[in-house]
Formats: C-alpha cells, sequence, structure tokens
C-alpha cells in the first residue's frame, strides 16, 4: 500500500520529540510507586456514598461550573473569600490551560529536581522551560540562581511544588518568597502534598497579587476520581476558565469529591496514620547500612544508595513484590535515589524487609 500518512510531517516537532508518560503495571505487587493513600472507606460510608450517587443524572451534562463541589473546597479548605477557585481534571489539567494561556515565546521556570508535568506540558506546547537546579546537599531551592533565573528569563510561569516532589522537603518559606516578590510573571505554589505537611500559602494569597495555590484531591485518597483546583485572582481564573473545557469535571466526580470532602474527618484520621508511618519508615531506612533517607513533609520518603546501586535495588524489591519509584534513570541529582509510598503499616514492614534482603544479596 503506498503511504499516504507520514508521521513526522503531520505532527508538531515538539510531539514527535516527546516520549510518554509512563506508568508501571503493579499487577499482584504492593503499590508503594505513586503517592496513594492506602485506605478505603469503612462500609457504612461506602453505602452513604453510593446512595448520595443514585440521583446524579447521568443522561444530562454535569454543572459547567461546578458550583456546588466548589463552595465546598472553598469552605472545607477556607479560600480566601475574594479569590476565585477553577476546578481541573486532576492538577495535571490546571497545568495544562495555564500553559496553554501563554504567548508561544514564553518562558516556564522551576528547580530541577520537580515534577516531570511541568517540563513535560511545557516542552509539549512549545514553550521555553527552564530547570534551576536545587542544592545538592538539602534538595533546598538555590536562592540567587533562581534569582538570577528570573531576571534573565523573565518566566511566564514559576511552579514551585510545596512540599517538593520528588524530594518530599517544603522549601525555605522566606526564599519562596522573595521569589514571588521578584517574579514579574505568576507563582504557582504547588501543593498536592498538603495533607501530609503543616504548611501553606493559602493564607498569602491576599498579600501577592502573582500568587496562586494549586492542590489536588489525589493524595489526600481520591486518585481515581482525578479532581485538582487552584485558587487566585479572579481575573487570572478568568482567563484560565476560557480554556477550560466546559465539562471538565464529570457530574461523578462532582458528586463523590464533595461527599468526600464532606466526610473530611475520615481523611484526617488516614493521613495522621500515615505522618506516623512515615516517621517509621524513616527511622527504618535510616539504620539501613548504605541508605541515606532525606526528611519528607509529604507520603513518600525519597533516598539515596550507594553508588551504581539503585536499579539492582529497585529491581530486587520487584521481584520480591514491592513497586517503588527508580529514579536513578532521570540522573542528575537524582543518580542513586529510589522513592518510596508511605503505605499501610504491614506493606511498609514488608518493604523494609525487601530492602534489607536486597541489601545484603548485594
Ligand atoms: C501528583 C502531583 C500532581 C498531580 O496531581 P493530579 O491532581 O493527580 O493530577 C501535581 N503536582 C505534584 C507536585 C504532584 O506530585
Amino acid at each position: 500500500m503506498p503511504q499516504k500518512i507520514r508521521i513526522t510531517r503531520l505532527f508538531r516537532k515538539e510531539v514527535l520529540a516527546l516520549s510518554a508518560y509512563k506508568v508501571a503495571d503493579a499487577t499482584g505487587l504492593i503499590k508503594l510507586d505513586a503517592m496513594e493513600n492506602p485506605y478505603s472507606w469503612p462500609e457504612d460510608i461506602k453505602n452513604q456514598w453510593l446512595e448520595s450517587l443514585k440521583d446524579c443524572r447521568l443522561n444530562r451534562y454535569p454543572d459547567p461550573e461546578a458550583r456546588q463541589l466548589t463552595n465546598t473546597i472553598k469552605h472545607v479548605y477556607k479560600i480566601p473569600e475574594q479569590f476565585d477557585v477553577l476546578l481541573g481534571n486532576g492538577s495535571d489539567e490546571i497545568i495544562q490551560l495555564l500553559l496553554m494561556a501563554l504567548p508561544p515565546d514564553a518562558q516556564v521556570l522551576a528547580p530541577d529536581p520537580g515534577f516531570v508535568m511541568y517540563k513535560q506540558l511545557s516542552q509539549c506546547l512549545g514553550l521555553t522551560y527552564h530547570g534551576i537546579p536545587l542544592l545538592a546537599d538539602t534538595f533546598e531551592l538555590d536562592l540567587p540562581a533562581m534569582l538570577a533565573a528570573i531576571e534573565t528569563h523573565q518566566p511566564s510561569v514559576i511552579f514551585l511544588a510545596y512540599p517538593n516532589n520528588p524530594t518530599g522537603n517544603l522549601f525555605n518559606a522566606d526564599a519562596i518568597r522573595e521569589i514571588i516578590t521578584k517574579a514579574n510573571g505568576l507563582v504557582i505554589l504547588d501543593e498536592a502534598y498538603a495533607p501530609f505537611a503543616d504548611a501553606s500559602f493559602i493564607n498569602e494569597l491576599p498579600q501577592y497579587e502573582n500568587l496562586l495555590v494549586m492542590r489536588t484531591v489525589s493524595k489526600l485518597g481520591l486518585a481515581g476520581l482525578r479532581l485538582g483546583y487552584i485558587a487566585g485572582a479572579p481575573a487570572i481564573i478568568e482567563q484560565l476558565n476560557k480554556i477550560r473545557l466546559p465539562y471538565n469535571i464529570n457530574i461523578l466526580t462532582q458528586a463523590s469529591t464533595d461527599f468526600a470532602l464532606n466526610n473530611s474527618d475520615l481523611f484526617d484520621q488516614q493521613t495522621a496514620e500515615i505522618r506516623a508511618q512515615r516517621d517509621v519508615v524513616f527511622a527504618g531506612l535510616n539504620e539501613l547500612d548504605g541508605i541515606t533517607a532525606y526528611p519528607s513533609s509529604a507520603n513518600f520518603i525519597l533516598f539515596r544508595t550507594k553508588k551504581d546501586h539503585a536499579d539492582s535495588i529497585f529491581t530486587a524489591l520487584k521481584n520480591q513484590g514491592v513497586l517503588i519509584k527508580n529514579l536513578n534513570p532521570q540522573g542528575g541529582l537524582l543518580t542513586d535515589c529510589l522513592r518510596v509510598t508511605i503505605g499501610k503499616p504491614e506493606e511498609n514492614t514488608a518493604f523494609l524487609t525487601a530492602l534489607r534482603n536486597s541489601l545484603s544479596a548485594l
């Protein structure tokens, strides 16, 4: 058959150059790779939830503004009154929306290592992305380097994950304030791990006109629903709303998230348990010869192996039925690094046992 279609002519060069975001298959494994909450709900809550879904009218389009859920979010998370909230199909979609709104010559800046979607989505849209290295030993912001990059590149958007993924730490809050003050563009505080940290910039929204705070319910315990939100000045949210697809939050997600956030005690217990287990895993990791764990304010821990051991430890863990995330292939500051999500106590014990076995087999 003659070739009618030439893939390399059909698609933008940015798209051709990308590789798709790969998710590992976790079938049959203890899943500690994706920062999910390991707990489900008690039967009676599940039944109440199912009851609340009965009245969803699946034949109708959902509320395009998801007003009820938006109000619940503003109320539960105490978003200051004068700010607007935009919902996304996961916070990933919000990152995409923001970047789609920028002019083609826009510059995007974030610390490196950071959340991979900032770079992936910037490059996909043909924007110029700058990753500014964190300090090697602490993964703290290199403030002079950040300020110099702001001066040179005049970024339209700066992403700061707080706590940072994949390093788990909270950046110095005064350094963040200086970055917001010096930036001429928007600064997005990505608080995906807020449920596991005792820090937030939500109350500082009124102080900076270029600050937006983004969150998600994924890490809290609702990853399957796909819901993120961003709070900021109405004049900014108004522009983002023009790009948002009208029905981006489906009716089951609207109803289920609203139900869940009205039962937020449930998550308080679960996140408290996860935070307590984080201490157990951190201590367990640092007891092991050849492992250095980094302090975390999130529901995962980054740890470093001895030189060139990360790949074989990752594989040995998987062969013992435990899936974590291998960051060594990303190189740079993440060379020899692995990341484990905090699971249930018995899963964490299984992980630490498997890791001990892997180390002694090296
Ligand atoms: C997981 C994660 C997200 C994406 O969250 P979704 O709402 O599930 O799309 C955003 N930012 C950071 C830093 C994350 O780790």
